[in-house]
């Protein structure tokens, strides 16, 4: 643990009266506290307020604000439903996403995985989204159910009573030195790739095989596919695999583009500006470079880096882990959101039931994720195949064509379902 977090435990514990809430609406003891607004932390206040419970939900930035991750995988759909907002995705102008498609290293196009094919539902086809717009729908829904959202505030400490967090010292951005605090039964951090707590409690873990950086950026009047493939994520490599770009279509005919690789070969070479490494890299990939001819891009490049980590705890008495704030494993196969939405899912059941047996351990708050981290473990053995020079998808499907079913299954985010093992001991041995 931190110095900071020490100093703010047993200290403020003893001291704090309750000070000048930020408005009217505020109490000074909440059933659940959530830090951060983005899909994990709106999602979990959503369905906590749905409940009954007290929720308060501290967001930093003004929204709706700029996120990367434009790309939805199928299985959102359930969660999504529960917020009730299919609907509203279905009436909005994101572009309906089908499949998901590669072009390998030497340029080769593999056919699409249409999601539809092996689970012919509706839930099989997604969006890609304007995060801006998309995070502060999920807001909505946390205010529509009762939660207190306020923006432009910081968590700036944890407040514990021996190992238990009882709250949390907050400010108003616009006015660094005024802190106060709140009081609250259960933490919830969804801090995303801040890590509030986990970069406090020293549990934040690197991993070391997946040392990244991205750089991206969006452009106007790319080539887009037609029909269903209008809306296609693609997955480009560069020749040695030695990065990637995501190609992802959003409304007004503009398209993100990003190119994804190790830290040390992106930027190894010491003044190279973002732009220069994304045209040194469009350079290496042709079949990318088609697809840009005669487009112009519409904002600067932006760079984000060494994302990849998870974490040794994820709840303890009185906090709980959800979303990025819980690990990251990497942009490929565009798990971030389903994992932050399915996450918050899982910890506002669980904190529901917490909340009303009275059980705020690590247990009782936290039960949920090992099944969540098998998950997620999958996803991140189809990432390092992904990045591994010697493994082929192409190939091991020809070798294993019974398997084909199950990696569409991971591509749409059925990593929960214990069969998949099967396909891993083939793909690892
Ligand atoms: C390069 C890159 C590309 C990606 N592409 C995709 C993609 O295509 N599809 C996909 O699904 N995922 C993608 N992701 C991942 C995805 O963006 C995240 O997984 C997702 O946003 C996680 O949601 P979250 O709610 O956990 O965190 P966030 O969405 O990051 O929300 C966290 C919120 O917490 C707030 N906050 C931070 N600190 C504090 C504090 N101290 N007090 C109060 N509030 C605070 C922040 O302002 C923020 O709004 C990508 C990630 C990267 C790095």
């Amino acid at each position: 643990m931190t110095t900071s977090a020490r100093e703010t435990g047993s200290r403020d514990n003893a001291m704090s009266p309750v000070p000048a809430a930020p408005g009217p609406a505020w109490l000074d003891r909440y059933d659940v506290v959530v830090l951060g607004g983005g899909p994990a932390g709106a999602t979990t206040a959503a369905l906590l307020a749905e409940r009954g419970h007290r929720v308060a939900v501290l967001e930093r930035s003004a929204f709706p604000r700029f996120h990367v991750g434009e790309s939805l995988i199928p299985e959102t759909y359930g969660t999504l439903k529960r917020l009730g907002l299919i609907e509203k995705l279905r009436q909005s102008a994101f572009p309906k996403k089908y499949s998901v498609q590669f072009v390998s290293e030497s340029g080769k196009e593999s056919r699409p995985f249409y999601f539809d094919e092996h689970v012919p539902a509706e839930s099989s086809q997604t969006w890609q989204v304007w995060r801006e717009q998309f995070d502060q729908m999920l807001l909505d829904a946390a205010i529509e159910r009762g939660a207190i959202v306020q923006t432009q505030v910081q968590a700036v400490a944890a407040l514990f009573d021996g190992d238990r967090v009882i709250g949390v010292r907050a400010r108003r951005r616009n006015d660094s030195s005024e802190t106060f605090t709140l009081r609250c039964r259960v933490l919830v951090d969804a801090t995303g790739q801040s890590t509030f707590l986990a970069s406090r409690l020293g549990l934040k873990q690197p991993d070391a095989r997946l040392r990244m950086a991205s750089v991206w950026s969006y452009f106007r009047g790319a080539h887009r596919g037609s029909g269903k493939d209008e809306g296609a994520t693609i997955i480009l490599q560069t020749p040695g695999k030695k990065s990637w770009f995501w190609y992802i279509p959003l409304p007004d005919d503009i398209v993100s583009v990003g190119c994804t690789g190790r830290l040390d070969y992106l930027f190894g070479d010491e003044g190279l500006s973002a732009a220069q490494v994304f045209e040194r890299e469009l350079g290496r990939c042709p079949a990318l470079e088609r697809r840009l001819a005669g487009a112009t891009r519409e904002r600067d490049y932006l760079v984000t880096r060494d994302f990849s980590y998870r974490t040794g705890q994820g709840a303890g008495p009185g906090w709980v882990l959800v979303g990025d704030a819980l690990g990251f494993i990497d942009p490929v196969y565009s798990s971030g959101v389903f994992l932050a939405l399915k996450s918050g899912e899982m910890a506002a059941d669980a904190i529901d039931s917490a909340l009303r047996t009275g059980d705020l351990s690590a247990k009782g708050l936290g039960g949920w994720q090992p099944r969540f981290a098998e998950g997620v473990d999958r996803f991140r053995r189809l990432v390092y195949a992904f990045y591994d020079p010697q493994f082929s998808f192409g190939r091991f499907l020809r070798q294993f064509p019974q398997h084909g079913a199950r990696l569409a299954d991971i591509l749409r985010g059925r990593v929960f379902e214990p069969e998949i093992e099967k396909m891993f001991r083939d793909m690892e041995s």
